[in-house]
């Protein structure tokens, strides 16, 4: 059977990172999380090989000529972010499903690439203010990088209608008891 794939976008800030965390705890050894390539830096805990490979912004741009890319995109001007061909065969391999946790137009380019063997989320924080206190209070971006994160967010919210399910993370329990149940269902079709 060929392989199932599952992506998350969300304008950042919103809890996509949270909530796929607690659903790889919850499905242990359902889902493989695919790492993706950046040419940012580490950002508070993060691990090379772990969170991302972060690479240099010419051993990125090798990568694209090498063709190592399924999709790569410039999420932020200069900052570069892909989903490695190797990644996303280690996890076929290993039998796992493939979670991406991408930008939207990546993800709406993976569904389109995956058809009905992927299943996408679209996650949003309940307002444009909750979005923004979050994006604040995880207090990982200059102000900078902030106000370029919620104008991004802005014209993102609109790609939410090309996922197969829009999620409003106002309470993270039920959030993620949301996702995992229509999860589950994908999985054992
Ligand atoms: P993303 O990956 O979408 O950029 P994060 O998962 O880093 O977002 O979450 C952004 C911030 O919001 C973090 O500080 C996180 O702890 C917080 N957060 C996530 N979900 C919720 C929620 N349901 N209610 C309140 N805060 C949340
Ligand atoms: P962050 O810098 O917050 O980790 O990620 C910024 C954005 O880049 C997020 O929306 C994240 O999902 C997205 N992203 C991460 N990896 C990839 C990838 O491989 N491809 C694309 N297109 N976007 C990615």
């Amino acid at each position: 059977m060929e392989a199932q794939v599952v992506i998350f976008s969300a304008p950042s800030g919103s809890g996509k990172t949270t909530i796929v965390r607690k659903l790889m705890e919850r499905l242990p050894g359902r889902l493989g999380f695919s790492i993706s390539a950046t040419n940012r830096a580490p950002r508070g805990a993060e691990k090379n090989g772990v969170d991302y490979h972060f690479l240099t912004t010419e051993e990125f741009r090798k990568r694209i000529d090498a063709e190592a890319f399924l999709e790569f995109e410039e999420v932020y001007k200069g900052t570069y972010y892909g989903t490695l061909k190797s990644e996303v065969a280690r996890l076929h391999n290993e039998g796992k499903a493939v979670l991406f946790d991408i930008d939207a137009v990546g993800g709406a380019n993976l569904k389109k690439m995956f058809g009905n063997k992927a299943c996408s989320f679209f996650i949003m924080a309940p307002s444009r203010a909750d979005l923004e206190a979050r994006l604040r209070g995880r207090g990982t971006e200059s102000e900078e990088h902030i106000q370029k994160r919620l104008s991004k967010a802005d014209w993102e919210f609109e790609y939410r209608t090309k996922f197969d399910h829009v999620i409003v993370n106002d309470d993270l329990d039920r959030a993620v008891a949301e996702v995992e149940s229509i999860l589950l269902n994908f999985l054992e079709a």
